[in-house]
């Protein structure tokens, strides 16, 4: 991408309205833009983010087995009605009606219109275990929307829905989305520590929140600092394994973790003193399992291998991608703006011409330019007129891992200089071990 020809635009004022860091960058990076209170356009810098973010969660739900659908944005209110949430759901539902006079709302959760799906198709539980997902805007009518999209009014969110005939089944499919999560959060350079939350109004029995650490959080949270160290289950996890499963879960929840909703003081204060954790933390995803909470009123059955009906067990996973992209940029920036992990950066190098218009330069950076782009890799090449100084705030700002600058003086001994935005190390290096280092 010819940053000439995009579509970036950066802030050169700190905006007022933002009061943690993530939103100030997001908003000086020109990644979002707010269309009402709480709801946001995606820029084009913020959306190649957003992608990014999202192309992990997909391939880590469909490692552990879940399967991506579709579902619409507005649901008929009879469903909600029927599973009785309708009128319990309370101020955070957007009501709408339509030409003819139908109640209709636009979806905060997908409970019972996957349930509905559910019930309409699978009849034996020889089609069990099920899971079903989909990343799809959400709406709740938040009461104080703010930080951005950390908390918006219309939000993305990835929600998951697992379907099983026994609790037992159930809570194996609730550890295959446990283990997910773990690999997910970690391949976005997140550190998300599983803890013991309540079940609010998605009700149910067993629940875990994933929680990041970062002062700017909204929740308060208790928690053994050794969790900061713990293992991630790698690559080869077996999902089909109930005992390899659980020995995660039994893991990762073998110490104190609780949310302040679920804390007890005195099971934290058998922690010993030295490996207490008492912080804030933002809230990047949350599990469920609540058995037939939804299958029993909405009747949704199959029939087990003893011919009879039975309610199915469920549970549901959600993890907020437009809420992690500021979590993130919580976790990783400095004072001079974004640090992008490489998983999820926008572009993998920017490419900055501290001359254009200077022939020397402009080949090199054309160059440099096609071979990157011929590897496959993302490139953002900085070929404004703009001022050396000012191309390189903006490359600090908008965080791009790698930026290869090129100037006049380096370029007429053929070589350009090589900067990690994460150290600040440079390295000058000629033109064509700059070009194999990365391809
Ligand atoms: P919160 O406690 O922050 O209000 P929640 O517990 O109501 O969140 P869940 O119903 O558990 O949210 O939804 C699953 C995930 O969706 C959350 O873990 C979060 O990542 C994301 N999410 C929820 N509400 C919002 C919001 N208003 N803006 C952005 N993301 C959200
Ligand atoms: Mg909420
Ligand atoms: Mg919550
Ligand atoms: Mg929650």
């Amino acid at each position: 991408m010819r940053l000439s020809r995009y579509f970036m635009p950066i802030l050169k004022e700190n905006p007022k309205e933002a009061e943690i860091v993530s939103h100030r960058l997001m908003l000086r990076a020109g990644m979002i833009r707010q269309q009402s209170q709480g709801i946001y356009s995606w820029l084009p810098l913020g959306k190649r983010v957003l992608d990014k973010v999202n192309a992990i969660i997909r391939e880590e739900q469909n490692r552990a087995g879940a399967i991506e659908l579709s579902m619409p944005t507005l649901q008929s209110a009879e469903l909600w009605q029927e599973s009785g949430r309708y009128d319990a759901y309370g101020k955070e539902m957007l009501r709408i009606k339509d030409r003819q006079d139908r109640p209709m709302l636009y979806g905060p959760t997908n409970e019972e219109m996957v349930t509905d799906i559910f019930r309409s198709s699978v009849k034996s539980y020889k089609d069990l275990p099920l899971n079903l997902y989909h990343i799809q805007l959400k709406f709740r009518d938040e009461i104080r929307p703010r930080f951005g999209t950390m908390r918006s009014r219309e939000f993305m969110m990835k929600d998951a829905y697992s379907f099983d005939l026994t609790s037992e089944a159930a809570e194996h499919s609730y550890n295959k989305m446990f283990a997910a999560y773990l690999r997910t959060f970690d391949r976005l350079g997140l550190r998300a520590i599983p803890m013991r939350a309540d079940t609010g109004p998605i009700g149910g029995k067993l629940s875990h929140e994933f929680i990041i650490l970062a002062d700017t959080g909204e929740s308060e949270v208790f928690c053994h600092k050794d969790f900061v160290g713990f293992d991630i289950p790698g690559e080869h996890t077996d999902f089909d394994s109930v005992d390899g499963l659980q020995a995660i879960f039994d893991k990762w929840t073998s110490l104190y973790a609780a949310t302040s909703e679920m804390h007890d003081e005195a099971a934290f204060n058998a922690v010993p003193e030295g490996d207490r954790l008492s912080a804030r933390g933002i809230e990047v995803g949350h599990i469920f399992y609540f058995g037939t909470k939804y299958s029993e009123p909405m009747g949704a059955k199959v029939q087990g291998p003893d011919g009879k009906e039975h309610f199915v067990h469920m549970g549901s996973y959600g993890i907020g991608p437009t809420r992690l992209v500021p979590a993130i940029i919580e976790a990783s920036h400095d004072d001079n703006g974004i640090i992008w992990p490489a998983s999820v950066a926008p572009f993998d190098i920017v490419v900055i011409n501290m001359k254009a218009g200077d022939q020397a330069c402009d080949d090199t950076c054309e160059l440099i330019y096609a071979a990157l782009n011929k590897a496959g890799k993302d490139v953002l090449y900085d070929d404004t007129d703009d001022r050396a100084g000012t191309k390189f705030a903006t490359a600090d700002l908008i965080g791009v891992p790698v930026q290869i600058i090129a100037g006049p003086r380096a370029v007429a001994n053929g070589e350009v200089e090589v900067k990690d935005r994460r150290t600040g190390a440079r390295e000058t290096m000629t033109i064509e071990a700059a070009i194999n280092r990365f391809v």
